[in-house]
């Protein structure tokens, strides 16, 4: 048995394995269109992860998520309430990169196992939920019934648990690029959540 001197080495130790599992994956058939693996990132040690649904194309080249056309655009949001990558845990439902955003239930079937791993070591009190399949993938697990995106983008979802204690679906940043009218919609929608994602980054820190 290894014996590790902290809770962080721990967590880096079980990550770092994660991360050469899913370089190797091929357990659907989303592994032939992977250049890199986006497996996600910012700090271990956060309250606060945010969950897209898979890596774009660009993505795909570089091995880190939401770094295009919709990642720039979350920075945005996140410059504008106050918070930086580097503070929260970004990741996606499926790892290796879907074409035109097509993923079905085989591939959510086979690669939240992984999702699963992070959200053990990561223990986030709020998770962020971006688009209609990540919503209902959360919806799913904890047993909660949400309304469709469009009722509940920007609604705190109280969980009877510690681990997340709230999930919030928000409409998927990529949304405000198709459809500039959903920029407000969405910097406001994250704008009114932020005392709650503070008040959580304050308890960890
Ligand atoms: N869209 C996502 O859902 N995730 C990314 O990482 C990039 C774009
Ligand atoms: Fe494996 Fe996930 Fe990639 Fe599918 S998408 S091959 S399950 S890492």
């Amino acid at each position: 048995m290894t014996a590790y001197s902290s809770e962080a080495e721990r967590k880096l130790s079980e990550y770092s394995k994660l991360v050469e599992e899913i370089g190797f994956c091929r357990k659907c058939d989303l592994w032939t269109n992977r250049i890199k693996p986006v497996i996600g990132e910012g700090t271990l040690d956060t309250a606060i992860m945010i969950v897209g649904l898979g890596p774009g194309r660009q993505e795909n080249m570089e091995g880190k998520p939401f770094i295009g056309v919709a990642g720039r655009f979350l920075d945005k949001v996140l410059s504008f309430i106050g918070i930086e990558r580097g503070e929260v845990y970004i990741t996606n439902i499926v790892k290796c990169y879907p074409p035109g955003n097509r993923v079905y239930r085989r591939h959510i079937e086979s690669c939240t196992p992984y999702l699963e791993k992070q959200l053990k070591i990561v223990e986030p009190a709020v998770i962020l939920v971006l688009g209609s399949v990540a919503a209902a993938y959360f919806s799913e697990k904890y047993k909660v019934r949400l309304l469709p995106i469009n009722r509940m983008h920007g609604v705190i979802v109280g969980i009877d648990m510690n681990h997340p204690r709230y999930i919030i679906p928000m409409y998927h940043p990529a949304s405000a690029c198709y459809n500039p009218g959903m920029r407000d919609i969405i910097l406001e929608d994250w704008r009114r959540v932020t005392p709650l994602l503070r008040q959580y980054m304050r308890v960890r820190a």
